[in-house]
């Protein structure tokens, strides 16, 4: 009996890595290319759902959090999150109206404007939207008369969508149903996806589903925040698990190329902090070659070095530096007796105070303007989240911005702060107190 105990150890142990070392971590494959990952873009600790927003009397139970570990695949280049909560947990209740922004709406109408002049749409023609949310842009080419069909899976939102007169099919896209369509004849000569990309688990079956529902001379258009603008404005707290993937242009371009599509355009466009919007086509619709702004986006890739491993491996310790530089000045501040409270209460807030260890210790409370979030609290950090009128009742030494995206606008709207020598702070790129 003992001997056999003891054999059994044994066997137990050889199976066992040494004592004091570990075995190395499994972090999965590529989701473009299949490759092993292996190397780490950045580790943001442990973190909560983003958008799980918490009511008083969650406050005091077990809340979930999840690894923001983040991956470079070595072959293809994909900045990428594994699928740590499934995109239909994420989304289940996902309450996003896309046209409550009146500046996004102004975004969308000039699309549509531009892409009806470019590629002479008209009433034999067919858009199609994937993600259409509540129709808020599918709205502008029905107003002009063009024929549209929009995709998306949130019931809810899809409603919305219908009521206002947007045709909608309530499925996620993928090849499965847009074989469905190309059969029915319903192909489009404009497909037009923006922000759904990098929030897609199966990239492959998203962009062949594109093709699949591309006319021969049809053109695609995706819009995805650029990840040479992350990098280089040290946007971390845009990362969050809702986002699997970050895209650069060259990356972009090597996953259409693998179902028969070229990326012939680009442009850059201002939204969330920087955004690529693609151009693809058929490869064998060659009348449109690449584009001069396309070739020299290339190179500019290139020449900062997006394939090599060097210009992932420097951001970690860039966004290490973030944090202390952040932590530095609350910690000064409030040794000083300085009171300090937040603005916004965004998806990057959230990431950025977690990743931070910032709670009540720094910040009092936050603010927002959205009736909806008013009276939670932040996931995680449990920060309360009051209505703009309490900065003007508490008067606060410091306003940290956590939009930073949006500083000049909120500046502006809550200049009274200045009033009682009150300051604005912002987070990003670096801790700055504005003048
Ligand atoms: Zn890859």
């Amino acid at each position: 009996m003992s001997t056999r105990n003891r054999g059994s150890r044994t066997d137990a142990a050889s199976r066992e890595p040494a004592t004091g070392a570990q075995a190395a971590p499994d972090h999965g494959s590529c989701r473009l290319c299949g490759t092993a990952l292996r190397r780490t873009f950045v580790d943001l600790g442990m973190s909560p759902l983003c958008e799980r927003y918490l009511a008083a009397d969650q406050l005091d139970r077990m809340e979930p959090f999840y690894p923001l570990h983040v991956l470079v695949c070595e072959r293809c280049w994909l900045v990428q999150l594994r699928e740590y909560v499934t995109g239909e947990e994420i989304f289940r209740d996902y309450a996003y109206f896309s046209s409550y922004s009146d500046s996004w709406l102004a975004h969308c109408r000039r699309y549509a404007g531009q892409m009806t002049d470019r590629l002479g749409l008209g009433s034999d023609s067919l858009v199609i939207e994937v993600a259409s949310n509540d129709g808020y842009l599918l709205q502008y080419f029905l107003q002009a008369g063009i024929p549209c069909l929009g995709i998306e899976p949130a019931r809810n939102v899809a409603e919305v969508a219908v009521a206002r007169g947007v045709p909608t099919i309530t499925e996620f896209h993928g090849v499965a149903l847009a074989t469905r369509l190309a059969t029915e004849g319903r192909q489009a000569d404009l497909v037009a996806g923006k922000n759904v990309l990098a929030q897609v688990a199966d990239v492959n079956d998203f962009v062949a589903g594109l093709r699949l529902l591309l006319k021969p001379r049809g053109t695609i258009t995706i819009e995805f925040p650029h990840l040479m603008r992350l990098v280089e404005e040290n946007q971390f707290d845009t990362i969050y698990h809702e986002h699997f993937s970050y895209f650069s242009f060259l990356t972009a371009d090597a996953l259409f190329a693998r179902h028969g599509l070229r990326v012939f355009d680009v442009e850059e466009v201002p939204t969330h902090g920087g955004s690529l919007r693609i151009y693809a086509r058929h490869e064998t619709d060659t009348a449109r070659p690449l584009t001069e702004r396309a070739g020299a986006l290339r190179d500019r890739e290139v020449a900062a070095g997006l394939e090599t491993p060097g210009y992932y491996a420097a951001f970690g310790a860039q966004v290490r530096e973030t944090k202390r530089k952040l932590l530095e000045f609350l910690i000064g501040a409030r040794r000083a007796g300085k009171t300090v409270v937040g603005y916004g209460a965004p998806g990057k807030g959230n990431t950025l105070l977690n990743y931070c260890g910032i709670r009540t210790d720094f910040l009092d409370y936050t603010v927002d303007r959205s009736p909806h979030k008013q009276g939670k609290f932040l996931p995680g950090t449990h920060i309360p989240i009051h209505g703009p009128e309490r900065i003007f009742e508490t008067r606060p030494d410091y306003v940290l911005i956590l939009p930073w995206n949006l500083k000049d606008e909120i500046m502006s709207q809550m200049a009274g702060v200045r009033e009682w020598g009150g300051r604005f702070v912002v987070p990003i790129p670096e801790t700055m107190v504005c003048p």
